[in-house]
């Protein structure tokens, strides 16, 4: 990209965040510019498992470096981001879902990831007592974990800040400018920003953004009901998901149990977005509680402290879009994380760091070019696994 002298973010997630300092640790003149708080979309309303098993053959090499990072992230960003590597639990809960699992477990030990075949009851619970005995099998990755997704967005916002970022929240990215094929910087409601890098890293709205430059995205939007009891005594270490991604739950660490349901399809209202659009119908809040009851029995006499919707930003693939666009010189895109962008996001800031300031980035970007979907207009509905 030549020499960079001003970048804007667009967005305030962990994607956003990560890039922000990874690019103001450079000695790169960075502004974000985030059109609520930060963390107020995705990167909040995410359960935050940290995630290797299950992944894409594609992503996984993604997954393991970011692992790498968060080990000491806290320590590297100065703030305790609550980060925990207990492992993470896929549980077979049908006769027909374990062949599924074991077989994940081969081919995820083929790719060289580190995690083992629980196959009875018995050896399940050896590791999660708290789990029903009608759990039948599990995956289980020790290295895998989970973190406090809005203390991190803020830790990585206040590290990028120290080393020089403009952190610009309550303000909309409204315009792209391009100028001769090279994105000259964005219109904002507080008047323009100048760059001669722009990223894009809003989460459900990046193809809006993208459109604003010309560029096609698909994304469609998932909504996931999200349920979080009062804090509880210690019930279970790992990360839980299901065969089938239609329930994941964690124990944070201050003891509160957040789980989600499965991902729906959601339209957009009319007019601007408001907090209410997102609430989840009661009948999806019940459906992921009768899920997780059914795995954690314990939870029957949980008091529920709070439910909340998340919205996910789906590619038809559920693989993301990271990447320097090939049609406008300066415009970068990272998105479309389909529902397991919070374990990526340190390494997806490096990634977009080294895109800006080095060109080639350190890991393969192929498989997350916009230009697989030329032609593509559906996407599927993204599965959770925590
Ligand atoms: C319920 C749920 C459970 C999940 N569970 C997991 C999990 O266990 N593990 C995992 O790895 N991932 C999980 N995910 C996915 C993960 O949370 C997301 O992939 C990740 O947080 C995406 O981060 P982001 O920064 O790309 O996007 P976001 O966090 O959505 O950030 C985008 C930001 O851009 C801002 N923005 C948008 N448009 C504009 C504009 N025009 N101007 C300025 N700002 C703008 C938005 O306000 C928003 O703050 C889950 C997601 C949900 C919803």
């Amino acid at each position: 990209m030549g020499t960079v002298s001003e970048v804007v973010v667009v967005g305030g997630g962990i994607s956003g965040t990560a890039a922000t300092y990874e690019l103001a640790r450079a000695g790169v003149s960075v502004t974000l510019v985030e059109k609520g708080e930060l963390a107020s979309m995705a990167s909040g309303w995410t359960l935050a498992g940290v995630r290797q098993s299950g992944r894409h053959p594609s992503e996984l090499p993604l997954a393991q470096a970011a692992v790498r990072r968060w080990k000491t992230l806290g320590e590297e960003l100065g703030a305790d981001i609550e980060y925990r590597q207990e492992g993470n639990l896929r549980l077979a809960r049908t006769p027909e879902e374990v062949p599924i699992i074991a077989r994940l477990v081969e081919e995820q030990q083929q790719l060289g990831l580190d995690l083992e075949f629980l196959p009875d009851p018995a050896s399940v619970r050896a590791v999660a007592p708290a789990l029903s005995d009608t759990v039948l099998a599990a995956s289980h990755c020790p290295t895998d974990g989970h973190a406090n997704p809005i203390v991190t967005v803020r830790a990585f916002a206040e590290a990028a800040r120290r080393h020089g970022a403009a952190i610009r929240t309550g303000t909309e990215v409204t315009a792209i400018r391009v100028v001769g094929g090279r994105v000259t910087g964005v219109q904002t409601t507080d008047g323009p920003v100048g760059a001669d890098v722009v990223v894009l890293a809003a989460g459900v709205y990046t193809d809006r953004l993208c459109q604003l430059a010309g560029l096609t995205l698909p994304l469609k939007v998932g909504h996931v009901a999200v349920v979080q009891t009062i804090p509880l005594p210690p019930l279970i270490r790992q990360v839980i998901g299901v065969a089938n991604g239609d329930f994941a739950g964690r124990q944070e660490v201050g003891g509160r149990v957040r789980m989600t349901g499965d991902s729906f399809p959601w339209g957009w209202p009319d007019g601007p977005l408001g907090p209410e659009d997102v609430q989840p119908p009661a009948w999806a809040v019940r459906v992921a509680l009768d899920r997780a009851v059914a795995v954690l029995p314990a939870l029957a006499d949980a008091k529920v402290a709070r439910v909340w919707g998340g919205l996910i930003d789906v590619t038809p693939d559920e693989l993301p879009v990271i990447e320097r666009a090939a049609e406008v010189e300066g415009l970068v895109v990272a998105a479309g994380f389909s529902g397991h962008g919070f374990c990526l996001g340190p390494i997806t800031g490096q990634l977009i760091r080294e895109l800006i300031t080095k060109g080639t980035p350190s890991l393969p970007l192929h498989a997350f070019r916009r230009a697989r979907f030329a032609g593509s207009v559906g996407a599927t509905q993204a599965r959770l696994h925590g």
